[in-house]
């Protein structure tokens, strides 16, 4: 059944985050041959709408408004609204990011309509649209289907790929105007922390270490093998209360879950709630000193040594591979 998709577009730094493109795709397939609308919501976001064009989107509606400047609950929700108002959409389709986790089950409430979270994929299948999610900390997986009413989903960051860009491609640009007030939260400053460079969610490649890099200096080599591969540096929650790093690189049951094509995982001992963040990664490599530790029963390549001579090892060798 052809249907009319809305996409949230996520903004971050004047940017769109990746997750936006791997959404429209996502709209693409649930809209079954109807329309993808892009949403951007933001103080001046439109100059951004045809790149989500390029990446797929029929067209795009901007909300802006400068008390959109900051994501707030209250905020984008009425912004969200008044675009719902206005093209009736039959889908929606929103990154399960810190925004979309958040605003996704406000949006839903609000509609009265059911939500399904955290889609790694989706497909058609016997006549239906099947949304593919992991279930106890990514031990299984479940299937479900929208039987009736809108069709709303979170989509799990780098499992989706998106659309090829096409320049090409043009489509319209408008804008909804929606009463932004009330609001209950107001962002004075955001403050960044630790994670430097490549977005940890969104990374191609991870980097991780455990309690076993023993110190703050010990994330040293991790750094730098994680900088020649383009990746982002993670850790565990052991290295974390530890003091070894900040907590917002901290992966797991109560960090963040994350799926990268390449996932390398340094002194750490693989307990449940650290596998619950980090094991649908497509390629897994482990460098534990213990043969027995639980990380190998996951990893895909193993490495039963001293991560301080191998980590530097790798580097080495992926900086000839880049020459
Ligand atoms: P350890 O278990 O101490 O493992 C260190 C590993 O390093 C060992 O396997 C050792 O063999 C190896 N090692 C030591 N030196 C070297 C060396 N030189 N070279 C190579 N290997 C070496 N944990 C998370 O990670 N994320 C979470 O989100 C999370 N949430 C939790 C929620 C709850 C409610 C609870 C109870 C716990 C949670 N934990 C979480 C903690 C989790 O149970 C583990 O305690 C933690 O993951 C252990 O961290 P680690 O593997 O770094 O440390």
């Amino acid at each position: 059944m052809a249907r009319k998709v809305l996409v949230l577009g996520e903004v971050r730094d004047g940017s769109l985050r990746n997750v936006s493109f791997e959404a429209v795709a996502a709209g693409k397939t649930a809209a079954e041959g109807g329309e993808v609308v892009g949403v951007l919501i933001g103080e001046s976001v439109s100059a951004l709408a045809q790149e989500m064009i390029h990446f797929g989107a029929d067209r795009v509606v901007a909300v802006e408004d400068e008390k959109l400047k900051q994501y707030t609950p209250d905020g984008f929700s009425q912004a969200l609204m008044a675009v719902i108002e206005s093209e009736s959409p039959e889908g929606l389709i929103f990154g399960h990011t810190a925004l979309g986790k958040d605003l996704a089950p406000k949006i839903a409430a609000k509609l009265g309509s059911g939500l399904i979270s955290d889609v790694t994929s989706l497909e058609e299948a016997g006549g239906n649209l099947v949304f593919t999610r992991p279930i106890y900390s990514g031990k299984a997986f479940e299937k479900k289907i929208v039987t009736d009413g809108l069709l709303f989903a979170t989509i799990r960051p780098n499992n989706i790929a998106p659309l090829e860009k096409d320049e090409s491609r043009s489509g319209d640009v408008s804008s909804v105007s929606a009463e932004i007030k009330d609001l209950r939260t107001i962002i004075k400053e955001v403050v960044r922390k630790a994670s430097e460079g490549v977005d940890l969610s969104e990374a191609k490649v991870i980097i991780a270490g455990g309690r076993g890099v023993k110190s703050e200096e010990g994330f040293e080599p991790l750094k730098e093998l994680a900088s020649v591969l383009n990746g982002a540096v993670g850790a565990s929650r052991g290295a974390c209360d530890a003091d070894y790093c900040d907590y917002s690189l901290q992966i797991g049951q109560t960090g963040k879950v994350v799926t990268p094509d390449l996932y390398i995982a340094c002194g750490i001992s693989g307990a449940i709630q650290h596998l619950a963040g980090m094991s649908n990664s497509k390629v897994i490599v482990a460098i534990n000193k213990d043969p027995e530790a639980n990380i190998f029963k996951v990893a895909d390549y193993g490495i039963v040594g001293d991560l301080f001579e191998v980590v530097p090892m790798l580097t080495e060798e992926f900086k000839k591979l880049k020459v």
